[in-house]
């Protein structure tokens, strides 16, 4: 658990130097990274990155939220995407209902397994 400002209660885990796994998830796949505007707030990452009401509307066609609980503030700006993939270590988490695939457990196990996972189809299918 992390907050960097008192009055601003986290559950936020991924830290700015655990990017690196995202920003390699996101390479694989040819992507590129966003955030949750908390994220942003504490300097993590930059503003023009934040989805959501205040920030970036995106329509991916594959939106995989690592560690996002998924506010209504934040659906506003993924809500157009096609598929939506939500890992999360906490099963209430609200971002579920809005996933048409989940994946309940840690992001510092689930991400390395998914980066090696993308790189070996990759290399199978090169
Ligand atoms: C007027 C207003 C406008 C707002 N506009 C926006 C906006 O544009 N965009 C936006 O994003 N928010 C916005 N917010 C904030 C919004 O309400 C939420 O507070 C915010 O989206 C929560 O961000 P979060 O999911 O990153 O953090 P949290 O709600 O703290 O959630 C962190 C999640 O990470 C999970 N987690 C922690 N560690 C791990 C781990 N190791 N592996 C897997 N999961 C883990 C936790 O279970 C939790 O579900 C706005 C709020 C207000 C009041």
């Amino acid at each position: 658990m992390f907050s960097r400002e008192k009055q601003q209660p986290s559950t936020l885990s991924i830290r700015p130097e655990n990017w690196g796994m995202i920003e390699e998830l996101a390479k694989e796949l040819g992507a590129t990274t966003a955030c949750s505007r908390p994220v942003a707030d504490m300097h993590w990452r930059p503003h023009h990155e934040h989805v959501g009401q205040t920030g970036l509307a995106i329509r991916p066609n594959l939106y995989i939220a690592i560690g996002i609980s998924g506010a209504i503030q934040h659906l506003a700006g993924v809500s157009g995407s096609k598929t939506i993939v939500v890992i999360n270590t906490d099963k209430e988490a609200p971002f579920f209902k809005s996933a048409d695939y989940g994946v309940i457990g840690d992001a510092f196990t689930i991400v390395p397994k998914l980066i090696e996972a993308v790189k070996k189809f990759k290399a199978n299918h090169n």
